[in-house]
This record gives structure tokens, C-alpha cells and sequence, in this order.
């Protein structure tokens, strides 16, 4: 079941979350957690992990800076919040959320192996997006040409992470750019926030086509609630996007990637909705299929694709 009881709480929801802007949420809105639900790190229901998305939010922010940001606020709330490196760290009896730092479309001083590498261990980068929602030195969002193949940077780029631990997220980016990488890139790739844009016509969307290749190439597909993807942002809508991408790329591809933190959501907005979603997924597709969107999906891509140990 995905409702588990633990420490004595029999509500606490066990979900893995390939989406959130934890750190712009924590350290330009409000301070502190409390847009994430009352009790997000102390009570109840956080998350087992997070891909906590580091993105150009200002012109002059810089990767490394944001990294150093996220260092502190991983060391200002140590009690409740760690990081994840390895497979150890993800099994590890511990109930703090683990957290995975991930660039949405920064610029790097270098896409070579040892810059990767540096990133991964003195930066505690763990996924990149080749961009967000602007062209960058390596191919164009969402919102540019659809048709605009990946820049030569681009593809050094995608190629390199294929002998990196860092995953490659191939959200915000464009069509062409998608299938590109989906070519140069063996390993499984994660789209970590988006939904089905045959339901929701919008660019951030992925086609049926793209879900279907995500199926065939092993992909992870965080469905993101914010309510401009998803109508009005409810858990009825919620529940189409995850039963067409279930048909399209299978029941191993579907996963959570709630874009919370700075987004206003709408009726997915805190743990107790989220709660409601997966127990209307358990009932309308059953419990293995809820366990598996809620966390065994996102469980089994980071267990196959994190280093085992520290030795990397
Ligand atoms: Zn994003």
C-alpha cells in the first residue's frame, strides 16, 4: 500500500518527488517551508526525496551560486532535510527528505568530464535540464522553434552525461531538441515536471508520440499539478494525465514532479490533496499502480542509476 505507517503515524504518505523549486520557495517567498503544507519536514508527510530545481531566476544568477545557496539551506535544516549521493543514502533508515540538486538550464563554465564531475562531487549537482523556459548556449525551450535542432554545445553536452552520474531532464525542452537527445543519450532520461499536451494544449505538454518514445527508452515522467497544465489544477485532471501516460509509455514511466514551491497550484496544493490523488489512482487503477506513481517508479530509476557507493 502506498499509505504505510511509520514511526507510529499512519498517515504519513511515502512519495518520491522529481519536482520542486524547494529553495526558491524557502528563500524568496516566505523563510520557511510553510507554502509547502504545515507540516512539511516535521510532520506527517514530506517526501522521501526531491529533485530540488535550482533555475535563472534573475540575469545575473549563476549555477554555482544557487548550489552554494542550496548548500546552506541543506545545512541550516539539517535535522529534516539531507542529501542523496547513492544507493546507501536513498536506503538509509532516515527520515529526513533526501534531496537532489538539479539545474534547470544554467549555463556551465564547461561540458567537460572533469567540470561534470566537479559538479557532481564538490557541487552536489545531481541532474541537469539542457534549459528552461529561454534558448540557452545548448538548444531551445519549449516556447522557441519547435523544429530547432540542439546546438553543437548541446549535443557535446548530452553525449558527456551518458559517462557522468549526473541525469539528464528533458523538460522545458523543444520537440526536435527531445528526440535529439532521446538519440545521443542511452541511459534512461527523466522528464521531471509536465503532463500530456493532447489534454492540455500547451507547449510545456509532451505529444503521445513523445510518450510513447519515452516508454521505449526507458523514461520517468513527473506529472507536475500546476493548474496551467492541468485545467484547473484537480485531482479528476490529474487522474486523465496519469491514465494516458500509463497507456502511452506504461505503468514503469509514471511518477510525481508537483512543481511546488513557487507556483500558486490549485486543488493539488499540499500533502493532504496529494494524499487524495493517490488514493483516487489506487481506486480507479488499483494500489500497485498508486504505489508505483506515488514512489517505486522514481525508486527504482534513482536505485539503477545512482553510484552504489561513495567511490565514484
Ligand atoms: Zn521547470
Amino acid at each position: 500500500m502506498y499509505l504505510v505507517p511509520a514511526r507510529g503515524d499512519s498517515r504519513k504518505i511515502r512519495f518520491i518527488d522529481l519536482h520542486q523549486d524547494m529553495l526558491s520557495g524557502v528563500s524568496r517567498l516566505d523563510g520557511g517551508f510553510s507554502m509547502y503544507g504545515s507540516n512539511y519536514l516535521t510532520g506527517a508527510s514530506h517526501a522521501s526525496a526531491v529533485w530540488s530545481s535550482l533555475y535563472p531566476h534573475t540575469p545575473g544568477s549563476s549555477l554555482i551560486g544557487e548550489l552554494h545557496a542550496h548548500r546552506e539551506l541543506l545545512g541550516s535544516h539539517s535535522s529534516s532535510l539531507r542529501l542523496i549521493t547513492t544507493v546507501a543514502d536513498l536506503d538509509a533508515d532516515d527520515s529526513r527528505t533526501g534531496l537532489l540538486p538539479h539545474s534547470e538550464g544554467f549555463h556551465l563554465s564547461s561540458v567537460e568530464p572533469d567540470v561534470l564531475d566537479s559538479l557532481w562531487t564538490e557541487h552536489s549537482l545531481r541532474s541537469l535540464a539542457l534549459t528552461w523556459n529561454h534558448e540557452t548556449e545548448y538548444g531551445y525551450s519549449c516556447y522557441d522553434d519547435g523544429a530547432a535542432p540542439l546546438k553543437p554545445a548541446g549535443r557535446q553536452l548530452v553525449r558527456a552525461l551518458e559517462h557522468s552520474p549526473l541525469m539528464l531532464d528533458l523538460a522545458h525542452l523543444n520537440d526536435a531538441g527531445f528526440y535529439e537527445a532521446l538519440e545521443l543519450y542511452a541511459p534512461p532520461v527523466l522528464v521531471t515536471h509536465t503532463f500530456c499536451r493532447a489534454l492540455t494544449d500547451h507547449p510545456r505538454g509532451l505529444t503521445d508520440d513523445q510518450l510513447r518514445a519515452l516508454g521505449d527508452h526507458g523514461g520517468l515522467i513527473g506529472l507536475a499539478f500546476d493548474p496551467d497544465f492541468l485545467g484547473q489544477g484537480s485531482i479528476d485532471e490529474a487522474l486523465r494525465h496519469v491514465e494516458r501516460i500509463v497507456s502511452l509509455a506504461g505503468e514503469g514511466a509514471v511518477s510525481i514532479g508537483s512543481d511546488w514551491g513557487v507556483v500558486t497550484m490549485g486543488e493539488l496544493g499540499d500533502h493532504e490533496a496529494l494524499a487524495g490523488l493517490l488514493a483516487a489512482v489506487a481506486a480507479g487503477y488499483g494500489a500497485d499502480l498508486a504505489e508505483r506513481f506515488a514512489f517505486a517508479n522514481a525508486y527504482d530509476f534513482l536505485s539503477a542509476g545512482l553510484p552504489v557507493d561513495y567511490a565514484v
